[in-house]
């Protein structure tokens, strides 16, 4: 099958690969909507998790199952599923112990596009199909379902492992796809007053949707001083980082913290080999300001869960999809939109049409 992939750190390209064999458990597919994510754009220009070579990118996708494996029980060739970026080893100690992005090993959960072949091709494997897959259900079209499998998985995962209290303050550093979702997450999750950091007009727009209720501009000085003006220097009771860089954003986070709040990261760091953690600003270690992080949650279950807050009206997935192309040839174009991030755009999506 013909794939978009990595060729090596800083290049990309079309590649011809064979069709990976379906184990007794798994599924291949067939994408017929895909989004490239901002963690591509890490792992192909910044090389954040290392050399690849020829690895097919991607893992946004909803698709049609073309084969299952023999122990399959709730899916047949013909089925409209979404496929989440993560896709755990259930059975795995990791999974047991309640980490299962983290099975077999650091982010193992993650394998499109981290060491397997990703979903910007004909085809893809899904290993553990009935604990991974979920029928795309009524009401849900491919666009808003490819916003779920990353995007608010991992921004709602943000703002579920910030701790926010029913009526507390909160905010979202970084507010492309992900801190979007994060912002949905917090409001959804009881948030109070709800700050976002942020310059593209477009995200803005859709944070005043998704729940925010102060809009904060980074570029206009730092972003702790902004919160504390604004809160009468108390701070607020979480954070979450979704974007930023590795000079600024975690003085910025942990300064803009309230004592016991939590600081909870969903950022791909990449740039630099520390993080720096500012020691007064942090009570001297002191202060009860937890840091909290995570990969995208996975699986099943989870792609349920928010296909539920999009179909009963919680929250539009759809607000975040601002580009639109089609067939397989523009997954070229829509990930270097990704990483040139065009003033008016949060996510692309491209529709395909396969054999
Ligand atoms: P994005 O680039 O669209 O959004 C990041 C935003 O941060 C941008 O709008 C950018 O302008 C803004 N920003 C830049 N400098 C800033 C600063 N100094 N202060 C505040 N904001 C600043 O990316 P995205 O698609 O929303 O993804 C956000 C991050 O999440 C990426 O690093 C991505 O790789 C990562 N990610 C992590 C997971 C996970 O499982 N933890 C999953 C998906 C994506
Ligand atoms: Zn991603």
């Amino acid at each position: 099958f013909k794939g978009f992939a990595m060729k090596k750190i800083g290049e990309t390209g079309w590649v011809e690969k064979e069709v990976p064999e379906c184990g007794p458990m798994d599924a291949i597919i067939k994408p017929t909507c895909v989004s490239p994510c901002t963690s591509d754009i890490h792992t192909v220009w910044e090389g954040a998790i290392g050399e690849r070579t020829d690895m097919v990118l991607g893992h946004e996708a909803v698709g049609e199952v073309v084969e299952v494996g023999s122990l399959v029980k709730k899916f047949k060739p013909g089925d409209k599923v979404i496929v989440p970026a993560i896709t755990p080893d259930w059975d795995d100690e990791a999974s047991q112990r309640g980490f299962p992005s983290q099975t077999t090993e650091p982010l193992g959960g993650w394998k499109f596009s981290n060491f397997k072949d990703g979903v910007f091709g004909e085809r893809f494997h899904v290993n553990m199909a009935d604990a991974n897959l979920t029928i795309l259900p009524d009401g849900l079209s491919d666009e808003a379902a490819v916003m779920l499998v990353d995007m608010w998985s991992t921004g709602m995962m943000g703002s579920e492992n910030a701790d926010i209290p029913l009526g507390g303050s909160v905010l979202v550093i970084g507010i492309g796809a992900v801190g979007l979702s994060a912002i949905a997450g917090a409001k959804l999750l009881g948030a109070g007053r709800l700050f976002a950091a942020g310059t593209r007009p477009i995200s803005v727009e859709v944070a005043k949707k998704y729940g925010a209720t102060d809009i904060i501009n980074y570029r206009e000085g730092p972003i702790d001083e902004q919160v504390r003006e604004l809160t009468g220097g108390e701070g607020v009771d979480s954070v979450i980082i979704a974007g930023g860089n590795l000079e600024n954003t975690w003085k910025e986070a942990i300064s803009s913290a309230k004592a016991g709040g939590t600081v909870s990261n969903v950022n791909y760091l990449s740039g630099a080999d520390n993080v720096l953690i500012p020691r007064v600003e942090w009570g001297c270690g002191m202060s009860n300001i937890s840091i909290h992080n995570g990969l995208c949650p996975g699986g099943a279950v989870r792609m349920e869960r928010l296909a539920d807050l999009a179909l009963y009206g919680r929250q539009d997935p759809e607000l975040l999809v601002t580009h639109k192309f089609k067939g397989l040839d523009k997954i070229e174009d829509a990930l270097y939109l990704m990483k040139e991030k065009p003033k008016d755009l949060i996510k692309p999506v491209v529709m395909l049409d396969l054999d």
